[in-house]
């Protein structure tokens, strides 16, 4: 069994590492840290959680340790390139941690604050630079900074690079690296796109890859609740009656509706703080500290805000929306089951939204048990219905409020009849609440009636699919999280 005195790292990231209290090298560390202290180009598949930061950022920290050289100013010899300001942060506090032992200086720079301090400390250069795209090419435009001394590359969610459309910066920087570097490409998923933005950056890579992103579900206790749109909220204030739901983080697809449930729960007494786009980032930071130490128990949050927080303790995620691409929503029940440990993830399911639970199921290969409604649940008394001007009805059922009449509004009250491909029958419906109990279990994986499998991902070189993992390897780092769950945010 690899441990990491194998990788004959550094005497002071020894020191770090017994500090962090990690004994073992999470599957992704093992297979990507000795090619990368080797020097070799890195292709990883892998998402956060995975402990994939300290798989790059150790053989960074040993390499540039390890030389003799320093930094010039203006310049950087490692870089990072994260798509968001949270995982840029995060990265660097993890290279700060990992390195605290040795004398790099490491940066942080990203929009959304003034530049003019970001140009100031980066005047006499960084060892290591962690960066968003659009902000190192605005210090760039500015000659804060140049990459020509660049060794080390590292760029980071790739996948999700795209998704916000950091394509064309990313293509701007490319001719401005080194051609004598080393790059580490990251990534949760490897549909065409990615490969091909791969390719540019590497040379030779050897590929790695842990926990493709349909069996992280498997660690997470999941329900779904059928309830009409209009009535989430009231079903939210009754789940988060109960205590065990210590620390809650509640998805919404839009900013707006994210602000919406804060001011509701607000309205009913139940403190809750948002992060999404709108939000400066003082105020992301301070939600997300008041989150992590425990003073606030509810984070209300949209995927981009959340992807890659990596938050300790998370007891339950709640898909408030459901998102509209199945794989958010694989990501955000990810955040309960940080490093190995499990949690549960409960769905609000509206008429509307039966079909996006579809392709969730289809993707995680599980039927998501549906779960009763708790008991403290009362539905909001529908609006009388009034005489209506042509079209009226029309524009209401765009903007789904509750509607008379309407089926899933007897969904709420008992359990719902099987739809479709769902199996079982009403077994599913169980009540909300003892955990582990009618929650989705790996053990309910490919059941399928109508001999309906999910069809094979195609965004995932075959192959890797399964084998990237032997069994084992995937149970001793689960193992390992409990250790390391009980470490403090
Ligand atoms: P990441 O995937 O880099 O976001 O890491 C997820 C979490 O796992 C972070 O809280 C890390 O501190 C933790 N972690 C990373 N590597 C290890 C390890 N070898 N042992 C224990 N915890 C780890």
């Amino acid at each position: 069994m690899t441990s990491f005195s194998d990788f004959v790292l550094l005497a002071p990231l020894n020191k770090a590492l017994a500090g962090e209290g990690y004994t073992q090298p999470t599957p992704i560390q093992m297979q990507a840290i000795p090619p990368a202290l080797e020097g070799r180009d890195l292709l990883g598949i892998a998402q956060t959680g995975t402990g994939k930061t300290a798989a790059f950022a150790l053989p960074i920290l040993h390499r540039l340790g390890k030389t003799g050289m320093t930094r010039k100013p203006k310049s950087c010899r490692a870089l990072i390139l994260s798509p968001t300001r949270e995982l840029a942060s995060q990265i660097a506090e993890s290279f700060k941690a990992y390195g605290r032992y040795m004398h790099l200086s490491i940066d942080v720079v990203f929009g959304g604050v003034p530049i003019g301090k970001q140009i100031r400390r980066l005047a006499t250069g960084a060892d290591i630079l962690v960066a968003t795209p659009g902000r190192l090419l605005d210090l760039i435009d500015q000659r804060a900074i140049t990459l020509r001394d660049l060794e080390i590359l590292v760029l980071d969610e790739a996948d999700q690079m795209l998704d916000l459309g950091f394509i064309k910066p990313l293509k701007r920087i490319i001719p401005m690296l080194p051609k004598q570097r080393q790059s580490l490409f990251f990534s949760a998923t490897m549909p065409g796109s990615i490969a091909e933005l791969a390719d540019q950056f590497l040379t030779k890579p050897v590929q790695v890859a842990v926990t493709p992103v349909a069996t992280t579900a498997e660690r997470v206790v999941q329900g779904v609740m059928h309830v009409e749109g209009g009535n989430k909220p009231a079903l939210l204030r009754a789940v988060l009656t109960d205590p065990t739901v210590a620390r809650v983080l509640v998805f919404t697809r839009t900013k707006h509706g994210a602000d919406r449930v804060v001011k509701g729960l607000g309205r009913d007494g139940i403190p809750a703080l948002a992060i999404h786009g709108n939000r400066s980032q003082s105020q992301r930071q301070q939600a997300l500290a008041a989150f992590r130490s425990g003073n606030c128990r509810v984070l209300v949050a949209t995927d981009i805000a959340a992807r890659g927080i990596d938050i300790d303790g998370v007891t339950h995620v709640i898909n408030y929306d459901l998102p509209d691409v199945p794989e958010s929503y694989v990501h955000r029940i990810g955040r309960t089951a940080r490093a190995g440990a499990s949690g549960i993830a409960i769905a609000f399911c509206s008429g509307e939204e039966r079909s996006n639970l579809r392709a969730i199921e289809k993707l995680t290969r599980i039927a998501i048990p549906v779960l009763t409604l708790p008991e403290g649940y009362r539905a909001e008394p529908r609006p009388a219905r009034v005489p209506q001007e042509p079209g009226q009805e029309r524009r209401e059922r765009e903007f789904s409020r509750p509607r008379e009449g309407v089926q899933g509004e007897r969904d709420e009250h008992r359990p719902r009849k099987p739809f479709g491909q769902r199996p079982g029958g009403t077994d599913h419906a169980r009540p909300f609440a003892p955990r582990g109990k009618g929650f989705g279990r790996p053990g309910q994986r490919n059941e399928r009636p109508h001999g309906e499998q999910a069809a094979p991902r195609q965004d995932r070189p075959q192959g890797e699919q399964r084998q990237d993992r032997p069994q084992g390897e995937r149970r001793r780092f689960a193992g390992g999280g409990k250790r390391f769950a009980n470490r403090s945010a």
